[in-house]
């Protein structure tokens, strides 16, 4: 497959890169850079910068590079900033995401995978969550993925699309090569392991007072490596049956609770990582869990990475390894996919029609 990755350069999108390069695919990434990282994109994957919403390149470089397949993991996705600005939401994760569509239309690519969210689901009802349970986003970031689940849905129908929908809440782990590099960073483990690192005097605890054993949010945490496996097994899907929409929840089916994960950082790290309990954080209900249930059975996917201790181990070596993230440090850090003998092409930069090319 030659397969097009929207937001490639990003923490979900780069790993799915590694993982879809092991298979054997060819990949091309596309990427505003705006919060990915251009290090992040391994050499054997060509990357060309550029808008979600500039419809007419994405079909340039559908065209070129013969794309058989799309994952979209471009999105705006912070719950806060979303509130504080839902037009930027709807523009990119709305707008941006039907341009796309359309270029898809346009250029006769039919098969895309959508990295979506379980924020669609809102305050849960019940957990595990199931993919028919009430989607009551309580965000616009939520709102954002749930209005673009719904053109991918028209599209399947009135487009001959086949299309999958993966929903999931937290990502975490790193491969040895990529890892989370946000600024800001609002994600707890990130944040334990600067205070694990003596980036920061303390984690935050928002919160000990929720309905759960031991006072703290349960999340339901997933290996990024996990989340990748499952990426390449939806887009192999879309190759096989009738045009259709599906949606799966990806979840490890065990939360852990904020207090779990510290105390399991401060195992896995070494390091005394000091904690205050402060108040609860606005919008963050008290348990989220996902059933992927669905997912094994119709993608035949079982998470395998994500372990709470390997998660975090897994995180903590990225970040002994990058203590500046991207910023710093070899674009080749332990990755056979750079070694590799290029074909020149991972050089080779597409620019926009008529316009410079800009990496
Ligand atoms: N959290 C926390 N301290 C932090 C960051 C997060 O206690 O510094 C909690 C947060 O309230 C939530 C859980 O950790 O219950 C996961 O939050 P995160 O921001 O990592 O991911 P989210 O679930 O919001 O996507």
């Amino acid at each position: 497959m030659r397969i097009l990755v929207v937001g490639g350069a990003g923490f979900v999108g780069s790993t799915s890169v590694e993982t879809f390069l092991e298979a054997g695919h060819d990949v091309v990434v596309y990427d505003d850079l705006s919060s990915g990282h251009a290090a992040a994109v391994v050499r054997l994957a060509r990357l060309v910068r550029g808008q979600i919403e500039d419809q007419g390149h994405l079909e340039h470089v559908m065209r070129e590079e013969r794309i058989d397949a799309v994952l979209d993991c471009a999105a705006k996705s912070l719950v806060g900033e979303s509130m504080i600005d839902p037009g930027l939401y709807y523009r990119k994760n709305v707008g941006g995401g039907v341009a796309l569509l359309e270029a898809m239309r346009v250029t006769g690519v039919n098969r895309l995978v959508f990295s979506s969210t379980a924020a669609v689901y809102g305050e849960p009802r019940r957990v595990p969550i199931a993919e028919s349970d009430r989607t009551e986003p309580i965000n616009p970031y939520g709102a954002s993925k749930l209005a673009f689940e719904g053109a991918m849905r028209w599209f399947a129908a009135s487009h001959d699309f086949q299309a999958i929908s993966l929903r999931y809440f937290n990502v975490a782990g790193a491969t040895e090569r990529n890892g989370e590099d946000h600024e800001p960073e609002t994600h707890l483990m990130p944040l334990m392991l600067r205070v694990a690192a003596g980036e920061a005097t303390h984690v935050q605890i928002f919160g000990q007072d929720y309905p759960t054993p031991d006072g703290t949010c349960i999340r339901d945490f997933i290996h990024v490596r996990d989340l990748a496996a499952a990426h390449l097994r939806a887009l192999e899907v879309t190759g096989e049956g009738d045009p259709s929409f599906e949606v799966y929840n990806l979840g490890s089916a065990a939360g852990f609770s904020v207090r779990e994960v510290v105390e399991a950082a401060r195992k896995v790290t070494g390091r005394a990582i000091p904690a205050r309990v402060v108040k609860r954080r606005t919008g963050d209900p008290p348990v989220l869990v996902a059933s992927s249930r669905r997912a094994r059975l119709a993608l035949g996917w079982h998470p395998e990475h994500s372990k709470l201790e390997q998660m975090l181990a897994d995180a903590w070596s990225w970040k002994l390894t990058h203590p500046n993230g991207y910023g710093r440090g070899p674009r080749t850090d332990g990755a056979a996919l750079d070694r590799q003998p290029s074909d020149a092409r991972g050089d080779r930069q597409i620019s926009r029609p008529g316009a410079p090319a800009s990496v």
